[in-house]
C-alpha cells in the first residue's frame, strides 16, 4: 500500500500507457516517470528520423509490455534502443543491464495530459 498526496495520481489503478504506431507493441507504466528530458545526442537524432528525441525514465518494476515485445538495437558499447520492427516507431533508451528504461514521451497514449 503506497501513500499518496490528495489528487496524486493512483498508479496502480490508472497507469499510464503507450505503444508504438501501428499497434503491434503496448506497454504499461506503473509509477510516474521521472527525468524527463529531450536528447539531441547523434544518436537520438538518428534513432528517431528527427533532431532530439524526449524521453523519461521509469524502474523495470513498475513497467511491463503488455502486447508484443519490442525488437533492441545495440547504438553504441552501452546503450541499446528498442523499436517496433513491425512499423519502425522508437520506443526505448535503455542503458545494458540497467534496472530502468527510458520510454520515448510521444509514445505514450496521451502525452498531452498523463
Ligand atoms: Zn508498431
Ligand atoms: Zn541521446
Amino acid at each position: 500500500m503506497t501513500t499518496r498526496n490528495p489528487g496524486e495520481r493512483d498508479f496502480e489503478r490508472e497507469p499510464l500507457r503507450g505503444g508504438c504506431q501501428c499497434g503491434a507493441i503496448r506497454f504499461r507504466i506503473s509509477a510516474p516517470l521521472t527525468m524527463p528530458h529531450v536528447c539531441h545526442c547523434r544518436m537520438c537524432q538518428k534513432a528517431s528520423g528527427s533532431a532530439f528525441l524526449a524521453l523519461g525514465e521509469v524502474g523495470l518494476e513498475n513497467f511491463a509490455w503488455t502486447r508484443g515485445e519490442p525488437s533492441w538495437f545495440r547504438s553504441s558499447e552501452a546503450v541499446e534502443r528498442g523499436f517496433c520492427a513491425a512499423c519502425g516507431t522508437s520506443l526505448h533508451f535503455r542503458y545494458v543491464g540497467s534496472a530502468r528504461i527510458d520510454v520515448s514521451l510521444a509514445s505514450r497514449q496521451h502525452p498531452d495530459h498523463d
